[in-house]
C-alpha cells in the first residue's frame, strides 16, 4: 500500500502524537526530501554475532526534525492501519 507523506503526519496527529521535536522544540518535522520514499527496513536478529537475513526486517516510517535533524521511527504496520481508517473516514 502506498501512502503519502502528509498521510503519515495526519495519522500521527489523529493519534495525538507529540508534534514538537523532543530535542529542540521545533514543530517543523518532515518525512523525506521531496518524495514519498520514507519507509525504512531496520534489520533484526536474535543473534548479535551474525548479520540478519535480508528478509528479517522491521518496516518503519522515519520522520526528521527540519530544524535539528533529530529522527523518530514509527512502526509502518500501525501507520498503515491509521491511514486506512482515515481514508475510510473521508471517503
Ligand atoms: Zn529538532
Amino acid at each position: 500500500m502506498d501512502i503519502k507523506a502528509e498521510e503519515v503526519l495526519d495519522a500521527l496527529r489523529d493519534r495525538g502524537a507529540k508534534t514538537e521535536c523532543d530535542q529542540c522544540g521545533s514543530d517543523k518535522f518532515f518525512i523525506s526530501e521531496g518524495d514519498d520514499r520514507f519507509v525504512m527496513h531496520i534489520p533484526m536478529t536474535t543473534n548479535e554475532d551474525e548479520l540478519p537475513a535480508s528478509h528479517d526486517t522491521l518496516p518503519c516510517v522515519a520522520i526528521a526534525c527540519g530544524n535539528c535533524g533529530y529522527m523518530r521511527f514509527y512502526a509502518r504496520t500501525i501507520i498503515i492501519e491509521i491511514v486506512k481508517k482515515l481514508r475510510g473516514d473521508h471517503a
